[in-house]
C-alpha cells in the first residue's frame, strides 16, 4: 500500500480542482441561467468544504490522514447539494445536463469498485426520490439516462482498475529492482536527492523521508564536496573513492560511480555507492600480516646473526685462556710477562668486541621502548671526529685504510657529543669494513644554518636494491659469511641524526664505494 505522505499531494490537487471547478460552474450559472435557484449559502458551503479541506491539510494531522474519507464524503454532499439545486429549479433541462456532468465527473474519481457501487446506489435512490417529488421527470429520459452513466462507469471502472494496476506493478517492480541491488544508488536532481534505495538508507541510516528533499552534496564528507560537485559535471565518471556522512554522523569510506540520465523528462544524475569498509579492513589485515610475518623473518635472522656473532669472541676468548694455560705450563716462568701482555691485549680486544654489541643491541631496545634521549651541549664536530679516527686503528677490523681528514679547525654546534660520536665512529668503522682497505675521506663542512658529515669510501660499495634498507633494524646488503656485523650501526645512527633534527643519507654504486652524508642543524629549532 502507498503511504499517505505518497498520495497527499493527489488529495490536496483534487480538493483545488473540485473547489475551482465548483466556482467556475457558479460563475457559468450566474451568466447564463440567472434566473435560477441557486442559494448563496448552499453554494458557499460546497466551496468552502473543498477548499477548508485543502487549508486544514496543512495544518492538521488528522486531516492529513483522513484526506481521502473527506474528498469522498465532500462528493455524496456535492451530489446531494445538486439535487437538491435541481429540484429547486424544477426539473429543467439544464440541470438534467448538469446532473449527468456532475455524476460523470464524480465518477471519474472514484477508483475502487466498492466506492463506485455505493455511489451509484446512493445516485439512483436520490434520483428515485427525485422521481417520486417531480412526476413530471418520470416522464422523461432522466432516469435511464443516469441509470446508463451509472451502469457504463461501473463497465468502465474495471478496464481503469487494470491499467492503474499494471501502472502500479510496474512502478513496483522498478521499486523493488532499485531497493533490492546491493549497492546504495542516490538519484540527484537540480541539486537536491529525490531518491534513494533501501541499501543506501541502510548504509547511512538515514530514512528516505529524512533524505529527499536534502542538497545533493550536504551527504558527503566536507572534503570531497567540490571533486564530486567536478565530476557531476562529466557524463559519465570511472568509479573514485569517496566518503559519506551516516546519520549518525560516522564517515564511511565509499567507492562511487556517476551517470547522467533522464528523470521525469529532465536531466538527473544516478549515484551509486558502494560501501569499501570491509575491503579496506581487508587491506589493512593483509597489510599488518605481511609486517608481522616480515618482522618474524627479521627477529629470527637477528638472533641467528647475535648467536653468530657473540659466539665468536666467547670462543676466542675460552680458546686462548686454553691456549695461555697450556702455554704457561711449557714456558719458563721469566716469559710469563710477555705471554700474560699479550694474551691480556687479546682479551681487551674480544671483551671490547662483545662490549660492542652488547652496547648496540641495548640501544636498540632503549629506541624501540623509547628510552632513547639525547642531550643537547656546544660542541665542536672537528675535534669528534678526530679523536674517533685516531682511536680506530686500535679497534682493528679488517684491511688498513688510510684515513684523510678534511675538516674545518672547529665545527661548533649543538648535539649531544657521546652519540655523535658513535655516529661518526659506526660510519667510520663501516668505511674500514667494507672499504677493501682503499682509502677513506671523512669531511666536515659548515654553513650558517647546517654542518655536514661526508664519509666517503672506494669499497664495495652497496647494490641499489639494498640501499633504501641498510638504514632499518637488522637489515644487512651482505652476506654474514663475508663481513661479521649486526645490522645495528645504521640503523642507530640514523636514530641519533634524527633524534637530532637531521638526516643520513647514501650514494652508492656497486664496487665504486659509497658516501654517507649527515647533515644536522646547528641550532634548536624556535
Ligand atoms: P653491520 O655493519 O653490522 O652489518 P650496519 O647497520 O652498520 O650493520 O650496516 C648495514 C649494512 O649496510 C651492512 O651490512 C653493509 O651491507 C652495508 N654497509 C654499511 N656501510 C657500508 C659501506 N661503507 N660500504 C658498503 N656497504 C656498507
Amino acid at each position: 500500500m502507498t503511504e499517505p505522505s505518497a498520495e497527499l499531494p493527489l488529495y490536496r490537487k483534487l480538493s483545488a480542482i473540485a473547489g475551482a471547478v465548483y466556482l467556475l460552474w457558479w460563475f457559468a450559472v450566474q451568466a447564463f441561467l440567472p434566473h435560477a435557484f441557486n442559494p448563496i449559502a448552499s453554494r458557499l458551503a460546497v466551496v468552502s468544504y473543498f477548499l477548508s479541506t485543502l487549508a486544514l491539510s496543512y495544518v492538521s494531522e488528522a486531516v492529513r490522514l483522513r484526506m481521502r474519507e473527506i474528498l469522498i464524503a465532500g462528493l455524496w454532499i456535492l451530489t446531494l447539494h445538486y439535487y437538491y439545486l435541481f429540484h429547486g429549479n424544477a426539473g429543467d433541462l439544464n440541470w438534467v445536463v448538469g446532473a449527468y456532468i456532475t455524476i460523470i465527473a464524480i465518477n471519474v474519481f472514484l477508483l475502487s469498485e466498492k466506492a463506485l457501487l455505493s455511489y451509484s446506489l446512493y445516485v439512483i435512490g436520490l434520483s428515485a426520490v427525485l422521481a417520486y417529488l417531480m412526476p413530471d421527470l418520470r416522464e422523461s429520459v432522466f432516469l435511464p439516462g443516469i441509470l446508463t452513466i451509472v451502469l457504463q462507469a461501473n463497465l468502465g471502472l474495471r478496464s481503469r482498475l487494470a491499467l492503474i494496476k499494471s501502472l502500479r506493478e510496474s512502478t513496483e517492480q522498478f521499486q523493488m529492482l532499485f531497493n533490492s541491488t546491493f549497492e546504495g544508488v542516490v538519484v540527484h536532481q537540480d541539486g537536491r536527492i529525490v531518491n534513494a534505495n533501501d541499501a543506501y538508507l541502510r548504509l547511512t541510516g538515514f530514512s528516505r523521508k529524512e533524505l529527499i528533499g536534502k542538497e545533493a552534496f550536504s551527504v558527503l564528507h566536507p572534503e570531497h564536496r567540490e571533486t564530486a560537485k567536478e565530476r557531476s559535471k562529466e557524463g559519465s565518471v570511472p568509479p573514485y573513492e569517496s566518503r559519506v556522512l551516516a546519520k549518525n554522523g560516522e564517515v564511511i569510506d565509499v567507492e562511487i560511480r556517476g551517470k547522467t540520465f533522464e528523470y521525469n523528462r529532465r536531466p538527473a544524475r544516478l549515484v551509486t555507492v558502494q560501501d569499501l569498509r570491509d575491503r579496506k579492513s581487508a587491506e589493512k589485515e593483509k597489510v599488518a600480516a605481511l609486517a608481522l610475518a616480515e618482522s618474524v623473518r627479521v627477529r629470527d635472522e637477528f638472533i641467528s646473526i647475535a648467536s653468530h656473532e657473540l659466539k665468536t669472541p666467547i670462543s676466542a676468548l675460552s680458546l686462548q685462556a686454553q691456549l695461555i694455560d697450556s702455554d704457561l705450563k711449557v714456558t719458563p716462568p721469566s716469559e710469563w710477562p710477555t705471554l700474560l701482555r699479550e694474551a691480556m691485549e687479546l682479551f681487551d680486544r674480544q671483551l671490547k668486541r662483545l662490549d660492542e654489541l652488547i652496547e648496540a643491541m641495548l640501544d636498540v631496545s632503549r629506541i624501540s621502548g623509547g628510552f632513547f634521549a639525547i642531550e643537547k651541549r656546544e660542541l665542536d664536530l672537528s675535534k669528534v671526529v678526530r679523536e674517533i679516527a685516531a682511536s680506530l686503528p686500535l679497534i682493528r677490523l679488517g684491511p688498513k685504510s688510510e684515513i684523510a681528514l678534511d675538516l674545518p679547525a672547529w665545527a661548533p654546534m649543538q648535539g649531544d657529543a657521546r652519540r655523535l660520536e658513535q655516529v661518526v665512529e659506526n660510519l667510520l668503522t663501516n668505511a674500514v669494513k667494507y672499504g677493501n682497505g682503499k682509502p677513506i675521506v671523512v669531511r666536515v663542512r659548515q654553513d650558517e644554518r647546517e654542518t655536514k658529515l661526508e664519509i666517503e669510501d672506494q669499497g664495495l660499495g652497496i647494490a641499489p636494491e639494498f640501499l633504501a634498507r641498510i638504514f632499518d633494524r637488522f637489515e644487512r646488503a651482505i652476506s654474514p659469511r663475508n663481513i661479521s656485523g649486526f645490522g645495528l650501526g645504521l640503523y642507530i645512527v640514523k636514530q641519533i641524526v634524527e633524534a637530532h633534527g637531521g638526516t643520513v643519507g647514501v650514494a652508492s654504486r656497486l664496487g665504486d664505494g659509497s658516501v654517507f652524508t649527515v647533515r644536522l642543524p646547528r641550532h634548536e629549532k624556535l
